[in-house]
């Protein structure tokens, strides 16, 4: 049995540290037939100590994997520890791939989820497509003294209804229909988000990556 491995969310967001641990729970307990058995240990995810003091990382950069790596690097340069660090937004192609990269600041920094989803609807009625395509990205990288060890990226399909279904999850989930099965990311329960969603794809792929470098 191999010691656990620690690794460091560069994150101040509570939330994001739940959903990484129960994916990490979830991933582990289940993965004696997908994971190879080097990653048998545990992987014991904690929030990077001191994070808000530490200089900030600007997310500025046109990809999910740009802004991720340079999340990682930057905090584990700074903090000499472990880190890994994502980022993640739902493209919609007949917008241009908007929201994109502007997921979180769509309607401004400081909109709630559902203004972010209004500013969707009415830009998806004012185009008039019929187009409702949509997926959500997550891309995770993982960076060892200012080192990128790994960057993986995932994502899932689906469509942006025409209005909200579903009290679950956060951000776009109430709008995105997962046509696999059959509803919305906002009606799914936690165990059946992780399996299907961009994070926990993206996630599994990490643990891949660790142990195969
Ligand atoms: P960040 O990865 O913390 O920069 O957040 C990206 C933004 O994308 C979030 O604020 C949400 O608006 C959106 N987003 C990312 N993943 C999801 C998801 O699983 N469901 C709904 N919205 C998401």
């Amino acid at each position: 049995m191999r010691a656990p491995v620690k690794l460091f969310l560069a994150s101040s967001n509570p939330g994001k540290l739940l959903e990484f641990r129960a994916l990490a729970a979830a991933t582990l307990s289940s993965a004696s037939g997908t994971l190879p058995n080097a990653l048998a240990s545990s992987v014991e995810i904690e929030s990077l100590p001191g994070f808000s003091s530490l200089p900030s990382f600007e997310e500025n950069a046109p990809t999910f994997a740009e802004n991720a790596a340079g999340k990682a690097l930057h905090y584990s340069r700074m903090s000499g520890e472990r880190v890994f660090a994502d980022d993640s937004g739902l493209v919609v192609p007949a917008l241009g791939g908007a929201p994109g990269v502007y997921s979180a600041r769509y309607a401004g920094a400081s909109a709630t989820n559902a203004k972010r989803i209004e500013k969707l609807l009415g830009e998806l009625r004012e185009k008039r497509t019929s187009g409702r395509a949509a997926y959500f990205v997550c891309a995770i990288a993982l960076a060892e003294h200012g080192r990128a060890v790994a960057v993986v990226t995932a994502r899932v399909d689906g469509e942006i209804l025409e209005s909200p279904l579903g009290s679950g999850g956060f951000g776009y989930d109430p709008v995105f229909y997962f046509p696999t099965l059959k509803k919305t990311f906002a009606e799914l329960s936690a165990e059946e988000k992780n399996q299907y969603s961009h994070r926990g794809k993206a996630f599994r792929k990490l643990l891949m990556a660790m142990a195969a470098s």
